[in-house]
């Protein structure tokens, strides 16, 4: 049967020959956020890719990869209405199918604020060295602080600052444009769109190659540099090897850590693994008994239904909770992981909860 993940994957029957004759210029291991806005640079600059994941191509999935996520029931309903293969693991409203063709940047929060000097100050970086990635890396995701513009915002940000904290909007990922026109706005910035509007339908036949339920278990190194890498398919067992001249780590934060250790890739400064951090940012939430405030410029987040949290899957607010809350995109700047921070607002009744950050 022709499925449209038929037609954009390939076997790794058909790459691992082909690489033997071509080696590729780069295997991608991992088709998260990071591995493929590198494979898609990649193949931007003329190279030829495999891009290697773990998980499946689940189109069509991720019904909270929108601003729907916000409500619960919604997704749910949505999701019923489908037949996942594999199935989706009974687990809330995000984290079902996390390691799949996008990775967890299907299913995050897209707030981006960057690193300050002092939460990398013991790093073998600066943020001068870093700033060109970012800026980057933040166009590539469309990032905006736009999305926080709202009067609620506002608020928040007047009340914090009153308590002595310097809080001002925050950076999100979100396509802030008004749905019109075919385009569907308010999506969350993730790594699959951009793959398939450019890279994976328009390269040049051939420069990329996805190859689904492929499990890389190990980098192959010869005279001290990687020459292949040894990878699973799945679904059959079979194992192959696929020879590239560059390999990118990108399976996620402990499993690149994990390969490049089980692969004995050399690490002579002791770098593999260190200085994987901690948030840096911190939430806000807004309980109100009343009407949901409004929400400008599109007013398009949805409130969570009465007593449950506005965010996928978690029931961080503490205390009562009477009414509709809204998540306020907002970063309180040049403070590393605060404690919980309750503060209440001028009328009463209406409280700010800090929460903690996850990820
Ligand atoms: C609910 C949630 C909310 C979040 N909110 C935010 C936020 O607001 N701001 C923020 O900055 N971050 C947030 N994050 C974190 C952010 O999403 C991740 O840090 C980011 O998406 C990681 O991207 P990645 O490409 O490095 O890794 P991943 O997205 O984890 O991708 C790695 C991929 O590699 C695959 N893989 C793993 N091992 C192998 C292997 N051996 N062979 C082949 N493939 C392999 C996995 O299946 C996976 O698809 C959130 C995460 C979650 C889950």
């Amino acid at each position: 049967m022709t499925t449209i993940a038929s037609l954009l994957t390939k076997p790794l029957g058909d790459l691992a020959p082909r690489a033997k004759v071509q080696p590729f210029d780069a295997v991608v291991i991992g088709g998260g956020s990071a591995g493929i806005t590198t494979a898609r640079t990649l193949v931007e600059a003329g190279k030829t890719v495999a891009l290697l994941e773990a998980g499946p191509l689940g189109l069509l999935t991720h019904v909270q990869d929108t601003d729907l996520r916000f409500d619960a029931n919604l997704v749910r309903s949505v999701q019923a209405a489908f037949q996942y293969s594999p199935p989706l693991a009974p687990s809330g409203t995000f984290g079902s199918l996390i390691g799949c063709v996008g990775g967890r940047g299907l299913f995050w929060n897209g707030a981006v604020p960057r690193f300050s000097a002092s939460d990398i100050e013991e790093w073998p970086l600066t943020m001068d060295q870093l700033a060109d990635d970012y800026t980057w890396a933040e166009q590539q995701f469309n990032v905006t602080s736009a999305y926080g513009d709202t009067p609620l915002c506002e608020r928040l940000c007047a009340c914090l600052k009153a308590s002595g904290l310097n809080a001002r909007p925050g950076p999100y990922a979100v396509d802030c444009r008004p749905t019109a026109d075919g385009w569907v706005g308010g999506m969350i910035g993730n790594s699959l769109s951009p793959l398939l509007r450019t890279a994976l339908l328009t390269a040049p036949a051939g420069l990329l190659s996805l190859a689904v339920r492929s499990f890389v278990s190990r980098i192959v190194m010869a005279n001290g540099r990687v020459s292949a890498v040894d990878v699973v398919d799945l679904d059959s067992g079979t194992g192959y090897q696929l020879a590239c001249h560059t390999i990118v780590l990108a399976a996620g934060g402990f499993e690149s850590v994990r390969l490049a250790q089980v692969s004995d890739v050399p690490d002579p400064n002791q770098m593999i693994g260190r200085y994987i951090t901690d948030h840096s940012f911190v939430r806000a939430y807004y309980q109100d008994g009343g009407d949901p405030p409004t929400m400008a410029p599109s007013g398009r987040l949805p409130s969570a239904p009465a007593g449950r949290c506005g965010h996928g899957g978690h029931s961080p607010v503490r205390g009562p909770a009477r009414g509709p809350q809204l998540q306020q995109p907002i970063w309180l700047q040049g403070r590393r992981r605060p404690d919980v921070v309750r503060l209440r607002c001028g009328q009463p009744g209406r409280r700010f909860h800090r929460v903690p950050a996850h990820g």
